[in-house]
């Protein structure tokens, strides 16, 4: 049975939604008043405060990616005129642009639950090897450590035969940081002489920051026993989702808000379908709402069986900019490397053409058609690919093995929108 990190867990799905637009409408309206900006980016759009009265309202306002927010910092440093000037910081963080952020609290729960979900606790010594110098990642992961009672050594980025050293001399039974990094420190071991697996007590590991490749996880479980969970977080906005035990789908944090939307326009796509991922953070310090992380990915509204009842994200994607257009929905290169991993790394290519005021999306597959074990390839095919990218193609084009050749293209976009006008 799971064991929740509180209550807030398992709360019903509406109760979380009234919760957030509780929360989110005291910041906007403290924001309103006690920050010099987010009165004029109220004025700038046309909107009035008490517009702002549900979740869905949220969608009047602009979404703030990053480039906006080093512009609005640079126009009035250091924080854009989004803070509450009657608090004290307790720290400010700097991350290249530069972007300065105000940690929030030196309270807060900031990947607590994500460490929790992972199984670490008391009695596990961690690894902490994200940077402590400037950025957020150290310490606020360090602070996560801390709340579920765990022991952390603030390993930092020194170098690989330092963190081996310690892994040894100090029991550490768990690490947090990228993946990478943990396969350079193995791989370090090895060359030093242990057998990981053997001679030391490492037995799980929580990433961020970097995407966790199948074929590295797989590795990491099944070659070094190491039991292994995602985190996903922006230094601008904190953590934001992480894996339970399941490892399917990444929990929402209880003290987020998450959008899925069109980057282009900023209104919400409906659920299931992949769109930016939008975040705000309700407090009281710093008010930066509707933050664009650029990443793209897709809600999973089911409910998990892990008994959380937070809506999950269906990992990442990709980056907005990355990703094409059609009927609507965004397909990522990410997506069809997967697809093609699945049907034993056949290569496919997607062409989108317009066809009256119609997208039309024709797929080009590597190989026989008929070579599936039940004779329904194509079938099966389409399918897997409408699961992954929630979007119907129009044509399957068998070709010969090797005709789309070396060096192809993943995705053409043969689509003239000026024609159309
Ligand atoms: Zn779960």
């Amino acid at each position: 049975m799971t064991v929740f990190f509180d209550d807030n867990e398992c709360l019903p799905v509406l109760k979380r939604e009234r919760k957030r637009r509780d929360q989110i409408t005291r910041m906007l309206r403290k924001g309103y008043r006690k920050s010099s900006r987010i009165k004029t980016l109220f004025d700038e759009h046309r909107i009035d405060l008490s517009e702002i009265k549900t979740l869905n309202d949220l969608q009047l306002l602009p979404v703030i990616s990053r480039e906006k927010l080093i512009e609005m910092e640079m126009a009035e440093p250091p924080f854009g005129g989004l803070y509450n000037a009657d608090t004290q910081i307790d720290r400010i963080f700097i991350s290249p642009g530069p972007v300065y952020e105000p940690h929030l609290s030196e309270d807060d729960f900031l990947w607590a639950r994500a460490y929790h979900a992972a199984g670490i606790g008391k009695g596990d010594v961690v690894l902490n090897a994200f940077s402590y110098h400037m950025v957020a990642a150290g310490l606020t992961f360090h602070g996560g450590l801390r709340r579920v009672g765990a022991t952390v050594i603030p390993s930092g980025t020194s170098s690989s035969e330092m963190q081996v050293q310690m892994i040894r001399d100090l029991g550490v039974t768990a690490y947090t940081g990228t993946p990478s990094f943990l396969l350079s420190i193995i791989q370090k071991a090895e060359g030093m002489g242990y057998a990981f697996k053997r001679d030391f007590k490492l037995r799980r590991a929580c990433f961020a920051a970097e995407p966790l490749q199948p074929i590295l996880r797989k590795k990491f479980e099944v070659e070094y026993g190491i039991d292994t969970y995602q985190m996903y977080g922006a230094t601008e906005v904190g953590d934001i989702a992480f894996e339970c035990r399941q490892k399917d789908g990444w929990h929402i944090c209880e003290e987020v808000y998450v959008e899925i939307v069109d980057p282009a326009t900023g209104k919400r796509m409906p659920h299931g379908s992949f769109g930016e991922v939008v975040v705000t953070r309700p407090n009281d310090i710093f008010f930066l709402f509707r933050f664009g992380t650029g990443d793209l990915s897709r809600i999973i509204v089911a409910p998990c069986s892990c008994g959380r009842t937070s809506y999950r994200l269906d990992g990442i994607v990709g980056r907005v900019g990355e990703a094409v257009k059609v009927r609507g929905m965004f397909i990522a290169p990410s997506q069809l490397k997967k697809i093609s991993e699945k049907f034993n790394d056949r290569k496919l290519q997607l062409i989108v053409t317009r066809s009256g005021h119609e997208d039309r999306l024709t797929v080009k597959l590597e190989g026989e058609s008929d070579s599936h074990d039940d004779g329904s390839l194509e079938a099966y095919f389409r399918e897997y690919f409408k699961d992954l990218c929630a979007v119907r193609m129009d044509v399957l084009e068998f070709v010969k093995a090797g005709a789309l050749g070396e060096k192809y293209q993943l995705i053409i976009d043969w689509r003239d929108w000026k024609e159309e006008k």
